[in-house]
């Protein structure tokens, strides 16, 4: 079974962000850019798929500039097998990402498609949803445990082989367990599991996995509508949050809540 991941190019999460002086944007000129954290975990969870012998093959895709080459050889380097760069110009909203990765699947023949739950810059949460409603396939988002099994309620000899994909969903409530038939679109919650270190012998081997760039309309799909349904209007910082202060008793409490907060 050949596996997915979409990988996205954020700003590392370590990095204080600055919003652009004309509110267009955020500043990512000269910042550490790294993985999408929720990606890196996505990418995990199929290696492990691979060494587990469920997954036969990692193919690791990002879609933006040139520099995303730097992110996909990380991929590389933890474990995908082969990666693909789809260039575009400027940034691309969830459902056109979407519309790139299922010609993607289509093309590689995928069954499963692994994504991080929420890319942290545009914080969507919406990517792999539109993907798997665009290929008409199962899916499982926000994910904390995913087990294969075989399908015991397949009856027909010729599709024996079947799988379904048991995935485990952190919701509001608690856990939700679901059952899903393959192929399936599947985003990764933070307690899936923890990404391995790179070792340096991995960075190394990944120098020399295969790594394709092609622009979008080189895509298979190449009559892809690819036109932007939203637009930014005006990007702010949020407002400082005033620094807490301690208070001796519960008097000189109700008496700044009355008298300086003025909510009493
Ligand atoms: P979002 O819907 O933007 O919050 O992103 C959810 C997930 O979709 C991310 O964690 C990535 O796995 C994937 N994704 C979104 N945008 C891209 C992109 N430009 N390139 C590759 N993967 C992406």
């Amino acid at each position: 079974m050949k596996c997915l991941v979409a990988v996205k190019r954020v700003i590392d999460f370590n990095v204080k962000i600055r919003v652009k002086l004309d509110g267009s944007g955020v500043d990512t000129e000269h910042v550490k850019m790294s993985m999408n954290p929720f990606d890196e975990i996505a990418l995990e969870e199929a290696v492990r798929l691979k060494e587990a012998g469920t997954v036969s093959e990692i193919l690791a895709v990002s879609v933006g500039n040139e520099s995303c080459q730097e992110t996909l050889r990380a991929a590389l380097a933890r474990g995908a097998d082969r990666a693909l760069l789809v260039k575009v110009g400027s940034y691309i909203e969830p459902l056109n990402v979407a519309k790139i990765l299922k010609s993607i699947v289509e093309q590689e023949q995928c069954s499963l498609v692994w994504l991080g739950k929420q890319a942290i810059d545009d914080d969507c949460n919406q990517t792999g949803q539109m993907l798997a409603g665009l290929l008409g396939w199962a899916q499982g988002t926000n994910v904390s445990k995913v087990t294969f099994k075989a399908d015991t309620t397949d009856k027909t000899d010729n599709n024996s082989n079947l799988l379904i994909v048991e995935v485990t969903r952190e919701i509001d409530g608690g856990l939700e367990v679901l059952n899903l038939q393959l192929p399936a679109v599947l985003t990764a919650d933070l307690r899936l599991n923890t990404p391995r270190y790179i070792s340096l012998p991995n960075v190394m081997k990944a120098k020399s996995k295969p790594l394709t760039v092609v622009s979008a309309a080189e895509l298979s799909d190449s009559a892809l509508d690819l036109n932007p349904h939203t637009k930014t209007l005006k990007v702010e910082a949020p407002k400082m949050h005033r620094t807490g202060v301690m208070v001796k008793d519960v008097q000189e409490l109700v008496e700044k809540l009355k008298n300086e907060a003025k909510v009493l």
